[in-house]
């Protein structure tokens, strides 16, 4: 009886129902804590939600590979051992995507809205969040949480702002379009997943372009007019997500070396100059995302461009691509290891603002910080991860990095894999050496769960 009392005597706030917050909510309600989860998207949604769903999935609907050898399979691994709600409903609601984890996006974020409104130890708030030490003193509450991502609202970051940092927290991020497959003439397309054999059912549709068109699609990039930056906005942006206007302006080829990169999809016995993929982005295949083609173009130059593109002259869109704001903290400097700010140490900060970067990236750190509150509660100090763990490199990575800037979960994160003699002779050196982190993974995993009682 006394140990139930103690248990509905914790408290812990959360702000913001997004993949990193939603995680948090779960992982401390399955151990009994009371969480109140202030969300702010119904009273004002901020330029890129477009639903009253939690845990959002913005712009891709891609939560990354399955493959566990990879940088991110690594991650699901440790995010599984954490009990992710993200990855349990991702799971449910996933469409094909060769070893792409991607989900119907609709479905995901209504499954998930469903279990975090009926669960009883959590009570959503549907507010906009300023101040969270006033909301851990209303609610009486041991730790509040600040999962506000990438575009948390104005009041709440003038709060982070006077409160936490006088430093810049926002650079550039951007949304790729989505075409309505309908609009598009499939006969200048093909279906194949790159480095696969060309199939009907593959879940990526190409569109080949030769010398010429893609020198012409350059042209235009070079010459549209984009969307200025706002007054207040310093445009600073993520090298891995790049707009397409901005890489076009880099060099004449650089489209053709990122995401229109033609290895591997060749069709009829060649290889095309460049290659446009498109993704599905629903379960019945009625809508394809622009794979890499965020842009910052006005919406009207984006129509006029691409309907120039073979098999688009018709095509309709069901979003354009678009930029935004990011906001981000220098956590180095202001936060500990678990992700508490060393100025209130009751404080936590987790998701994307932490300063990671992607979904599952987020979601993670949602996990790791209500991981580390719970040690807390049971009086023991924060668990170092090891960084041969992804969670362990990614919280490394915010922590040790001199200038702030978001990051992906990525094999560079991770220690350097040693090969022997013969290992460095094999042509499958690079993929051995993506084995070996993965092996050494999973055996650190295990080691580890059992040291801290996971
Ligand atoms: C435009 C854009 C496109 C992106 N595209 C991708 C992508 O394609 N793939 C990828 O892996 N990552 C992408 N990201 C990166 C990022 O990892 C995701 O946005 C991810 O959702 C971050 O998770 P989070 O939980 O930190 O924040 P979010 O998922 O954004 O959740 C934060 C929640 O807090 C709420 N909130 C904000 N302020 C307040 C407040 N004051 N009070 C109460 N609630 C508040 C918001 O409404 C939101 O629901 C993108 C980011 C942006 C900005």
């Amino acid at each position: 009886m006394l140990k139930l009392k103690e248990k509905l005597n914790k408290k812990v706030v959360i702000i913001g129902a997004g993949l990193a917050g939603i995680e948090s909510a779960m992982y401390l309600s399955r151990k009994g804590v009371q969480v109140y989860l202030y969300e702010s998207k119904r009273i004002e949604r901020t330029p890129a939600q477009k639903t009253n769903n939690f845990a959002e999935l913005v712009c891709t609907n891609s939560l990354k590979s399955k493959d566990p050898n990879s940088a991110h399979g690594i991650l699901k691994s440790e995010m599984r051992a954490l009990g992710s709600l993200v990855l349990e409903v991702a799971t449910e609601v996933a469409v094909p995507a060769g070893n792409a984890l991607s989900v119907d996006r609709e479905l995901f974020g209504k499954k998930i809205t469903d279990i975090i409104e009926s669960n009883p130890m959590i009570k959503v708030i549907h507010e906009i969040a300023t101040d969270p030490v006033e909301l851990k003193e209303k609610h009486e509450a041991d730790f509040v949480i600040v999962a506000s991502g990438p575009l948390t609202l104005k009041p709440l970051e003038s709060w982070i702002v006077n409160y936490v940092s006088n430093d810049d927290l926002y650079f550039y991020d951007a949304i790729a379009p989505i075409v309505d497959v309908d609009s598009l003439d499939l006969s200048k397309c093909y279906f194949k997943n790159r480095y696969e054999e060309a199939e009907d059912n593959a879940d990526y549709l190409n569109v080949p372009l030769n010398e010429d068109e893609y020198l012409d699609f350059v042209d235009e990039l070079v010459g549209a007019e984009i969307v200025p930056p706002q007054n207040f906005e310093d445009p600073k942006f993520f090298e891995s997500c790049l707009p397409i206007d901005v890489m076009a302006k880099r060099g004449v080829d650089t489209l053709r070396f990122s995401c229109m990169k033609p290895v591997g999809l060749e069709h009829e016995g060649k290889t095309p100059h460049a290659v446009i993929q498109l993704r599905k982005e629903n379960l019945i295949g009625s809508a394809y995302n622009m794979v890499g083609f965020q842009n910052r173009l006005k919406y009207s130059e984006q129509v006029r461009i691409f309907q120039k593109l073979p098999g688009f002259k018709e095509a309709s869109f069901n979003h354009l691509g678009s930029v935004h704001r990011n906001t981000y903290l220098h956590s180095a400097r202001i936060l500990e290891k678990d992700f508490s700010l060393k100025k209130n140490s009751h404080i936590y900060f987790a998701g994307q603002i932490s300063g990671v970067e992607g979904y599952t990236e987020s979601a993670a750190i949602g996990l790791y910080v209500a991981h580390q509150i719970m040690r807390r509660y049971e009086g023991l100090t924060p668990s170092i991860w090891p960084c041969e763990l992804a969670i362990g490199a990614l919280v490394n990575y915010v922590m040790t990095s001199p200038k702030p800037r978001p990051s992906n979960i990525n094999f560079g994160l991770l220690p350097k894999v040693d090969l022997n003699k013969e290992q460095r002779r094999n042509k499958r050196r690079k993929i051995i050496k993506k084995e070996l982190a993965s092996k050494r993974a999973q055996e650190k995993l295990s080691q580890f769960r059992e040291e801290i009682n996971l």
